[in-house]
């Protein structure tokens, strides 16, 4: 990108854009493209503005902090060309199996003293079926509900039955994780042991049982802005409460081991874009902040990030919690997210299994 004034026919266009948003309003397929190709340092400059006047906006000065424990660790089944934690490449990650009780109280502890909303559970499998296994999880998210530290939420793969989804309601899951990953047109090149429709089957499981959905996707894995966009617009389509922003951080003996790390920009103006797109939600920049944006990690929230993965990743490391409490400090930012509730968001999406979302151009 070179480092030109701002064209005005671009700013006129984006302080359109912008003000629509701001009012209430939605942005099409065509403008939001128009954001994600935006070319000149200047023009993203201008973008990042509108999109924290955004934040700033509908969220205030409030972010949502969440972390997550590596409840089941390596040896899955899936193909994802992404995780270090398939079965299929040798990654050297750790495998174990379904964690103790407690490790998890030890992380709702260490949650609840660093200020942090939510505590997910994440299990390296394909997902989740009646049987014991359900039983030890939802024993697991009852004792975390107990205890009373943190909002326990979970990331459990996919789900192929409504009674797994409302029996994990009754045990007080409030927010599932179940990432769309990318557009529908590049999935297949990141998994083919499950599909795009899958994932958004177990949505429609989950929305019906009343659980919120956390769904978002990982950019830098050889997608296109365009499929970026799309996967924007999905996650609009299916009522998306909290969106993870993840950025690939290319783990040897993966397919995606050589990845070209995505420029600082580009990311920067790809959260933008999110918060056009999705100005209600929770937009959080969660794996591979630290490892691709460096100094420039405090630039998200001026680019509308709205909440942060804090602690370690499923198998990568995050620079330590206190470093990322004082960057919210340094930006008068408040961490103390009080609306457990999700009421600032508005719901779309039928809710029901199977339902499709907003026709994306593929
Ligand atoms: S992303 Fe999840 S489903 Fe895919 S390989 Fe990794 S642990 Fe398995």
């Amino acid at each position: 990108m070179m480092a030109t004034k701002v064209d005005a026919t671009n700013h006129q266009k984006i302080s359109e854009l912008g003000e629509r948003v701001l009012s209430g309003g939605k942005i099409s397929r065509d403008e939001a493209l128009f954001l994600f190709n935006l070319e000149d340092s200047a023009d993203v400059f201008d973008l990042l503005s509108w999109a924290n006047r955004i934040r700033e906006h509908f969220k205030g000065n409030k972010i949502h902090l969440c972390s997550i424990v590596n409840a089941k660790a390596g040896a899955c089944s899936e193909n994802c060309s992404f995780c270090a934690q398939s079965s299929f490449y040798q990654t050297g990650s750790p495998k174990y199996g379904f964690v103790d009780p407690e490790p998890v109280a030890e992380a709702g502890e260490e949650a609840q003293k660093n200020g942090i909303t939510a505590v997910g559970l994440v299990a390296a499998w394909k997902g989740l079926n009646e049987g014991p296994m359900l039983d030890e999880v939802c024993a697991r998210v009852a004792e975390m509900k107990a205890q009373g530290k943190t909002r326990p939420d979970v990331s459990l793969g996919i789900i192929k039955k409504q009674a797994v989804a409302d029996r994990l309601k009754d045990a007080g899951v409030e927010c599932y994780g179940h990432n769309l990953e990318s557009s529908r047109r590049f999935f297949p090149q990141t998994c083919t042991t499950h599909t795009f429709d899958d994932r958004l089957e177990t949505i429609g499981y989950l929305k019906k049982a009343g659980i919120k959905i956390c769904s978002g996707g990982i950019i830098g894995m050889g997608e296109t802005r365009e499929d970026r966009c799309d996967l924007a617009l999905e996650l609009r389509a299916i009522g998306a409460n909290v969106v993870p922003v993840n950025i690939l951080n290319p783990i040897p003996g993966t397919p995606f081991e050589k990845n070209a790390p995505l420029p600082v920009l580009e990311i920067l103006k790809t959260i933008a874009c999110f918060r056009f797109i999705l100005p209600r939600q929770e937009i959080m920049v969660a794996g591979g902040r630290t490892v691709n944006l460096r100094d420039a990690q405090s630039m998200i929230f001026m680019a509308g990030a709205s909440a942060l993965m804090v602690g370690n990743y499923l198998t990568t490391l995050n620079q330590p919690v206190e470093k990322d409490l004082q960057m919210l400090k340094d930006l008068g930012l408040d961490p103390s997210w009080d609306s457990h509730g999700f009421s600032d968001q508005e719901e779309t999406g039928c809710g029901k299994a199977g339902c499709e979302p907003e026709a994306v151009a593929v």
